[in-house]
């Protein structure tokens, strides 16, 4: 009976349309999920990004930088589609996207998250002031999602964001990896109070772009001791 009514005051919205979802138990409208592009293979053993041909294992930005992190996975194209729902899910307020979402990453990536055996999850951080803005930071339900359906512990707030990054747009990719390294902070108390030394670390975030926002929070990591950093997206650029 309650969840009756819930279903009625707070009705399933499709992250694509926005519209109800029909039937009931669906997350998404399924003609909405045919227009989302899964990656698939060829793709970058170290960034996941879809690749052209078979005969290259690497993307050309993997290829040219040198990147702290083992390897991750994003689940979806960065497309029109998946932005317009990506935005919707941070600056809108859709928090209940991200039960699509996980069930998607878990489903997906679920056995290959649990072949890296992270032992914890961690989001990456948004500043506090756009935390307060925003009332909540989207990687960070995304993170404890996927830990609570898969088992993982998750340590929220293990990473900071200290400082507010200039718009990274107008930035050359050395200034863009270097505004953002001076960003984040490893929470001393956090890393601390875990119980057990911490070996590896399963970053996430939803979206992938250069990959700096990754390598900055994995030199933070890797400088604190840990050695096995991964991460998981939601989306990835395609072309960059
Ligand atoms: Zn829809
Ligand atoms: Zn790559």
């Amino acid at each position: 009976m309650l969840q009756a009514i819930l279903d009625m005051l707070y009705p399933v919205r499709c992250p694509v349309c926005g519209d109800i979802v029909i039937p009931k138990d669906s997350k998404i409208c399924s003609p909405c999920e045919k227009k989302l592009q899964l990656i698939t293979q060829p793709r970058c053993k170290k960034c996941s990004k879809p690749i052209d041909q078979d005969q290259s294992e690497y993307c050309s930005d993997c290829k040219s930088k040198e990147y702290h992190f083992k390897y991750g996975y994003s689940l979806w194209v960065y497309d029109s589609i998946m932005k317009k729902s990506i935005s919707n899910f941070k600056y809108h307020y859709r928090k209940e996207y991200a039960k699509y979402y996980i069930e998607k990453v878990i489903l997906n990536y679920g056995d290959v998250i649990n072949r890296m055996a992270p032992d914890v999850l961690v989001p990456v951080p948004i500043h506090k002031s756009k935390y307060r803005e925003r009332g909540y930071n989207q990687a960070e339900i995304l993170a404890n999602g996927i830990a609570k359906g898969l088992n993982i512990p998750v340590i929220p707030h293990l990473l900071i964001r200290d400082k507010k990054t200039l718009p990274q747009k107008q930035l050359s990719d050395k200034e863009r990896l270097k505004n953002l390294q001076e960003a984040f902070v490893l929470n001393d108390k956090a890393f601390s109070e875990f119980p057990e030394k911490l070996n590896s670390i399963l970053l996430v975030d939803d979206i992938y772009t250069t990959g700096s926002t990754i390598e900055a929070c994995t030199n933070v990591l890797v400088r604190s001791g840990i050695e096995n950093i991964y991460f998981i997206t939601l989306c990835i650029g395609k072309g960059f």
